[in-house]
This record gives C-alpha cells, sequence and structure tokens, in this order.
C-alpha cells in the first residue's frame, strides 16, 4: 500500500475515532447509565413502572433532584459552566426521555450566584434554567428555595424572595396536592425564628396549613348540616385530602453530623464526623421539632449538604438527603425515583455517569490518538523521531510494514 494511502487511512481513523469517543461521552453513555434504574415498586401495593396500586388514579411517579447550582457571571469559568451544565441538561433529558416522571421536584440551590446577581444576570441564569429543564406538558416541575437562591437567612429580602417566586411562578411556602397526596414545600431558608418579617411571613402560613392539614386528618361528626360538616374549630378550614404530608424543603432537619450515614454517595469519611452548624447545615433543633409536631410527615426530603444519607427521627419520621446533581459538587451525581401513592411509598436512586469514568475515556482516546500520530509521523516522513517520542514505535511499525 502506498505510503501516503496509509496515512489518509490513519488520519481517518483517528478523526472517526475522535468523533465517536465524543458522541459517546456527551450523548450516548447517558442512555446505557440511565437505563439500569426502574421506578420502585409500592410496598404492598403494586407499582413497578407506572406504579399501580395506591388509591385513585394509580401510583404517582415523581423524580426528586438537588443543588443543581447553575453557575453564575461572577465566580463560574466558562468551562465550568459548559461541562458542568451539559452534564445536567443530558442527564436530566435523557431521564425524562426513559423514566418519564409526571412531577420533578428540584430542592434548591438551583443557582449559585441568585443570592447577589444582578437583574441581567438573573435573567440570563434563568433563561439558561429553562433550557436544561425543559419538559413537556405531561411533567409537571416543581422548583423549591435554597440558600444560594435568594441568600442566608440574614442576606436573603423580599425582592429577590419575590424575583424567585415570579420565575417559578408559585410560592415558596404551600401545599400541592397530586393524586390525593400532600406535597408539604417549605422554604426553610426562611425558618431561623427570629422574627423576621419574611420568617414571620412563612411562619403564620405553616401554622395556617397545619390547621388545614390536622382539620383534614379529623373525621367530622356528623351534624345538622350533613355528614361532612366542619369539625369544631375548623370552619374556614382548607380541605385536603386526609392523608400525613410529604415535607420537601431545601435545609435538613436537625441532625448532629452525617456520622451515620452511608453508601456510595455518603459524605467522605473525613466530613462524616463534622459536627453540623444550626441554622447553617440544617435546620435549628426547635424549627425542626416544630416541623415534626405540626405536620408528622410521612416522609422527609432535603438537599443542601449535597451527599445523601438516611435519617430516621424521633424513630417515626424518616428524611433522605439528596445529593447535588451537579457533578461540580460530586462525582456521581444521582437522583431519587418515588412511587408514591396516598397511603405509601417507595424510593430508590439514580446515579448518572461518574465524571471519573468519562475523564478516562478522553484520557484513554488521548493515548490513542498520539500513537496514531506517530505511526504516522514514521510512515510520511523519513526524519527519525527523537529517542523520548519515538520509544521504539517506528522500529516497531517498520518491523511490521516488512511482514
Ligand atoms: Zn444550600
Amino acid at each position: 500500500m502506498p505510503r501516503l494511502l496509509r496515512v489518509s487511512g490513519l488520519a481517518a481513523a483517528a478523526l472517526l475515532g475522535v468523533v465517536g469517543v465524543f458522541l459517546f461521552c456527551e450523548y450516548l453513555l447517558y442512555y446505557p447509565v440511565i437505563r439500569r434504574c426502574a421506578w420502585p415498586p409500592l410496598v404492598g401495593g403494586g407499582g413497578g413502572r407506572g406504579g399501580g396500586g395506591g388509591g385513585r388514579g394509580g401510583a404517582l411517579r415523581a423524580m426528586v433532584l438537588s443543588d443543581t447550582h447553575l453557575l453564575g457571571a461572577v465566580g463560574g469559568h466558562w468551562f465550568d459552566k459548559l461541562r458542568r451544565e451539559w452534564q445536567m441538561e443530558r442527564g436530566f433529558q435523557t431521564a425524562l426521555w426513559l423514566l418519564r416522571p409526571e412531577i420533578v421536584f428540584i430542592l434548591g440551590d438551583i443557582f449559585d450566584e441568585g443570592k447577589w446577581s444582578s437583574p441581567t444576570n438573573w435573567e440570563e441564569d434563568v433563561r439558561r434554567f429553562h433550557r436544561m429543564f425543559r419538559h413537556s406538558s405531561d411533567t409537571q416541575l416543581v422548583v423549591l428555595v435554597g440558600n444560594h437562591d435568594i441568600g442566608f437567612h440574614y442576606e436573603m429580602d423580599w425582592s429577590k424572595l419575590q424575583r424567585f417566586e415570579k420565575v417559578f411562578n408559585s410560592s415558596s411556602t404551600r401545599i400541592l396536592t397530586k393524586k390525593g397526596i400532600n406535597f408539604l414545600l417549605v422554604n426553610s431558608v426562611a425558618l431561623h425564628g427570629d422574627g423576621c418579617p419574611i420568617c414571620r411571613s412563612v411562619e403564620q402560613e405553616l401554622v395556617k396549613l397545619s390547621r388545614d392539614l390536622s382539620c383534614s386528618l379529623q373525621k367530622s361528626p356528623p351534624t345538622s348540616s350533613g355528614p361532612d360538616g366542619p369539625t369544631e374549630g375548623c370552619e374556614g378550614a382548607e380541605k385536603h385530602p386526609p392523608t400525613p404530608p410529604i415535607l420537601l424543603q431545601h435545609y435538613p432537619l436537625y441532625r448532629v453530623s452525617d456520622a451515620s450515614c452511608t453508601g456510595e454517595d455518603a459524605a467522605p469519611p473525613e466530613e462524616r464526623h463534622l459536627l453540623f452548624r444550626e441554622k447553617y447545615d440544617v435546620l435549628s433543633k426547635e424549627s425542626s421539632q416544630k416541623l415534626l409536631q405540626w405536620f408528622k410527615p410521612r416522609l422527609i426530603l432535603s438537599g443542601h449538604t449535597h451527599s445523601g444519607c438516611e435519617v430516621l427521627h424521633d424513630n417515626r419520621y424518616p428524611e433522605v438527603s439528596v445529593p447535588s446533581f451537579s457533578w461540580r459538587n460530586r462525582n456521581n451525581p444521582s437522583f431519587i425515583l418515588a412511587t408514591l401513592s396516598e397511603e405509601s411509598h417507595s424510593l430508590s436512586k439514580c446515579f448518572l455517569p461518574e465524571e471519573s469514568t468519562v475523564i478516562a475515556v478522553y484520557t484513554s482516546a488521548g493515548a490513542v490518538l498520539l500513537l496514531l500520530a506517530v505511526m504516522a509521523h514514521c510512515l510520511s516522513s523519513k526524519v527519525p523521531l527523537p529517542p523520548c517520542l519515538g520509544l521504539g514505535l517506528c522500529a516497531l511499525i517498520g518491523k511490521h510494514k516488512y511482514l
């Protein structure tokens, strides 16, 4: 074979390889990885993919993720932004395509710099969020507020909170009911309990919601106005399905540390024993107890720590810490798949591709490309490579040529 033809063949193989590896790492890899995930069956109530059982209308398929931290204009390097946002977009879009959730919750810290971004930068961040997390009308997207969206307690103000609520078209503390399941959504950044104006407003709302829910759970005695007359003290209360709520918020309820957390996405061993600070890493003991006593939630889902953990509060109330969805915060991001009915729930975790895997594939491909370049050089030129580069490759190729 003429030398030029062999060099062109090598160049074509290299080009095809580069395109193939790029397509695999940036697009195709997400499909086999997320395809391994499935909706968990409901315990004692059917379920499975599509979720049978569990009350009227079947079970609800809910996907829960957290801490996307879209980088802003100040702290974000453009390549970091491009890389991690593409990963989240592909992960989310592939999950929607393969798993078809009916509702998706994002548990706050959507943006990294919402706490200080200018109106122009805020608009730009919001535009990118809507592009990345686009979805069909079959899927409802519900977004909760985190400290990076409006600032920690002492940084937040009404204007930041209102611009967040305006973008996501909802109040940050409310009850959302779907298929008979009550989701209690809480602005946990405002649970400092120090009487700040936003804290007071959120607490008043929680008192009202607690009354509404406890009145909904009470059985109404027959009255002269009929069997469904209001229970005493419940006049004017808003009716909800009579089941305890699932509490969703950004901050976890108070826990001492992550020492008891296990699993492949728990905090690293050297960090697990670090004590959490109340009102910074977790809610205060007082606010946590208030939420538990007022609402008696059957499940709590929270974010903020970027690592996975399962906790049982007061031997009765399970909480799951949902890890970050971004490669920027961890090598193995994930999301929760929840099959829910009015009475029960079942959870599983779905991991996205690991960043280290993608880097390893690119590094291996780079090494092969370098080898091909050396081979092409040997074939196209009679000038020998420097010994440090050649490494005897030309000699090997030279031998091989004449076999
Ligand atoms: Zn946070």
